[in-house]
């Protein structure tokens, strides 16, 4: 080969690598994905109140005004956005997650949508994202995202937060991976990831677990995924479900005693997660009262409220014979929404141990 032909083969060989691959959905390199934003409120859709720089009222911009402020989103991909609800995320229930969960279950059956991004206040942004994960029925990237601070804040964080998820979802390697949250340029699975600052901007983490990668200049980088059972290999229906059971956490700390739990059945509980001290434990008073509801049929999981580390069965409490369930090492936030779901499949302790050793 003649040095000139050479050079020409090198320059093609470069040329072909530095080609950005293609949107996944699409054949052709400028076909953007199509991506819809599903709103339910939160401080991303929030304003500062008057001139104050500390007073703010979540969930009054309705996503329409919202895109409208982050033109760079269209840039990336075709986008639509969907009022859901508007409410901060202090105020979300299980009705809405049916309703959010049907409803993207239909959109991703639609070969005209890729990927989901779901706009959330970040204090339960959490149980949404897990919620999501047990009953999607579909590999396409569903990403929520949210903000501490409101569109008019001096440096809002909605903007990059609502770029990075609409780029997170139109990406081939999010497809797959379960439901993921976005936040602060990082990404986090939605079985790990925990809001651990009131107001911080970072504020969302997964500690035991760790982050499933960054999100830089559009990009994702992954260094994780879990292994647990989600979305498309989950079991979990919620196509012919109208009513979640209700299930309540009992935080547990010193000198507890029985009237919580007992309150709880009283009122309707068919489940109670025990927010327990250590490695589940808690005053026996309150252990007395957790064995009786059990006895009355009402299911009883036995968490942390440490925040790291594994439920053991068995340790301090004999959870075989009073017929507890432990709950491995999700928070009692996480083992709440578990619990319910998994009671939708079964009343059988075993059964429901298991469940949990699996997603
Ligand atoms: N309370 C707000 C919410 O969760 C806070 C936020 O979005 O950061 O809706």
């Amino acid at each position: 080969m003649n040095k000139g032909l050479a050079q020409l083969a090198l320059a093609v060989i470069i040329g072909i690598l530095i080609v950005p691959a293609p949107a996944f959905s699409a054949g052709a390199v400028d076909k953007k994905p199509n991506i819809k934003i599903l709103a339910t409120g939160g401080g991303i859709a929030g304003s500062l109140q008057g001139n104050s720089n500390t007073k703010f009222t979540a969930a009054n911009l309705t996503i329409d005004a919202l895109l409208d402020k982050i033109p760079e989103l269209k840039k990336i991909a075709n986008i639509s956005g969907e009022q859901i609800v508007n409410i901060p995320s202090q105020a979300m229930t299980n009705e809405v997650w049916l309703r959010l969960a049907q409803r993207i279950n239909k959109l991703l059956k639609s070969s005209n949508v890729d990927g989901i991004v779901i706009t959330h206040g970040t204090d339960t942004i959490e149980e949404t994202a897990y919620f999501l994960n047990l009953v999607i029925k579909s590999k396409k990237p569903v990403i929520l995202t949210g903000a501490t601070r409101p569109y008019n804040h001096l440096s809002p964080d909605g903007p990059s937060n609502l770029f990075d998820a609409v780029a997170l979802a139109s990406s081939p390697e999010a497809i797959a991976k379960g439901v993921m949250v976005v936040m602060n340029g990082k990404i986090l699975g939605a079985r790990g990831v925990t809001k651990v600052n009131t107001y911080g901007t970072d504020g969302l983490q997964a500690r035991d677990t760790g982050l499933f990668g960054y999100l830089y200049g559009g990009k994702p980088y992954f260094f994780q995924a879990s292994i647990r059972r989600h979305t498309y290999r989950s079991e979990f229906d919620t196509e012919k479900l109208n009513r979640i059971p209700r299930v309540d956490i009992i935080y547990g700390h010193a000198d507890s005693t029985e009237d919580a739990v007992n309150a709880a059945v009283a009122t309707g509980a068919k489940g109670i997660i025990l927010a327990g001290v250590g490695n589940g434990n808690t005053h026996p008073r309150t252990l007395q009262a957790l064995i009786r509801a059990r006895k009355k049929g009402v299911q009883v999981v036995r968490s942390t409220r440490t925040g790291n580390g594994l439920v053991t069965r068995g340790a301090e409490v004999d959870d075989d014979k009073y017929q507890f369930i432990v709950a491995d090492n999700l928070s009692p936030q996480k083992a709440r929404i578990l619990l319910l779901m998994a009671m939708t499949e079964s009343d059988k302790t075993s059964r429901i141990q298991k469940i949990f050793q699996d997603y």
